[in-house]
């Protein structure tokens, strides 16, 4: 197990990118209070309430600043990890932060111009450009995707018909853990799939309404599993070898903690469980970093939990833990940090 894990920990790669001043904090002079060394990969942080003190430094496996493209983000964090799939390995990337820092902008981004897609997009063309490029009459491929929520520590799939539908998690000593009846749709092509995406992003912001809900306090995973079959040279179709690679991308809740906006009732309610599995999140990222712990809790969040097979052993994992610049979230930022340098590999 300790092997299995220290190599784990090799593949976990935690990043930082730090979104520019927006409209209104420009237009309020904000200062910025974080420096990025993008060649050094080091973050720097002032606190506002004592600029007399040194700024806190922390190192990470890669530094992103306001001017980075979303195809450097796509070639530096998610590419080595699209490409694996391909190969029959699992990986997920997650987008850590507070809202408002850039998680969505970084993993969905916008349609128009092309430059400014984000990693799931990027993701798609690589799926299908790589596969047209690979496929022969020995080797095929199948590609399917899925997409969900986790509101509350409940599971919505989002390409299901019915929206008001709680999805069970199930256990299978083959299956591992997997989530009971979810939609699952084969697709052929980028557009295919493009489709089922926007699909799933509509039915996120109806049901958000409907449950008077707010996503940015949901976990959103879309599932991209890839299939190969070769057969080798002379032998019969039915002794074809098959490869699964499955790739999750994590648009988290955020991060922030909720006495900030007076949380009461069930909202109160809602915080802790946003909470509970980002911590939980963080526990197993570590424990596989480290190396060291024969128990990685994984059954402690639905998040943990869905994502088991896909952190950690013979998986790539990537955390992107964005941040704003400004004076104000201070705090916040201080905390994803903190958060981000848990899950490191020293
Ligand atoms: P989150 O999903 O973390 O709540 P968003 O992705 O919605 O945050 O980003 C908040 C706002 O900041 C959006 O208007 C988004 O377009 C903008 N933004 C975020 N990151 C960047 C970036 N790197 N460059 C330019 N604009 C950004
Ligand atoms: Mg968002």
């Amino acid at each position: 197990i300790k092997m299995q894990n220290a190599a784990a920990g090799e593949c976990v790669k935690v990043v930082v990118r730090c979104r520019p001043l927006f409209g209104k904090e420009i237009r309020e002079a904000r200062n910025q209070i974080v420096d990025c060394d993008v060649r050094r990969g080091e973050v720097r942080i002032a606190n506002p309430k004592t600029p007399e003190d040194p700024p806190k430094q922390f190192t990470f496996d890669g530094v992103y600043d306001h001017t980075s493209t979303q195809k450097e983000i796509f070639e530096g964090c998610a590419l080595p990890i699209v490409r694996a799939a391909i190969e029959g390995y699992n990986g997920t990337i997650f987008c850590y932060g507070q809202t408002g820092t850039g998680k969505t902008h970084t993993m969905e981004g916008k349609d128009e111009p092309e430059n400014e897609r984000g990693l799931i997009p990027n993701t798609f063309e690589t799926v299908f450009g790589d596969i047209d490029a690979l496929e022969s009459a020995n080797k095929n491929f199948l590609v399917r995707a899925s997409f969900l929520e986790i509101y509350n520590e409940e599971v919505r799939d989002l390409l299901g018909k019915d929206q008001t539908r709680r999805c069970d998690l199930k256990e299978d000593p083959d299956k591992g853990v997997y989530v009971k009846d979810l939609t699952t749709f084969v697709v052929k092509s980028v557009a295919e799939i493009r489709k089922l995406h926007e699909v799933g992003k509509k039915n996120r912001s109806v049901g958000a309404t409907l449950m008077n809900a707010d996503s940015s306090r949901s976990h959103s995973i879309f599932t991209v599993t890839i299939e190969t079959s070769e057969v080798n040279e002379g032998e019969p179709a039915e002794d074809a070898h098959i490869r699964v690679g499955k790739l999750n991308m994590v648009d988290l809740a955020g991060s922030e903690r909720q006495a900030k906006t007076g949380s009461t009732g069930d909202r109160l309610k809602e915080a802790t469980k946003i909470n509970l599995s980002l911590s939980a999140l963080g526990n197993v990222i570590s424990a596989l970093v480290d190396g060291k712990s024969s128990h990685i809790p994984y059954r402690d969040s639905k998040l943990t939990r869905l994502l088991q097979d896909s952190l950690g052993g013979n998986t790539k994992t990537v955390m992107i833990a964005n941040l704003g610049p400004a004076d104000y979230n201070f705090d916040e930022t201080m905390s994803t940090l903190r958060y981000a340098n848990r899950a490191k590999n020293i």
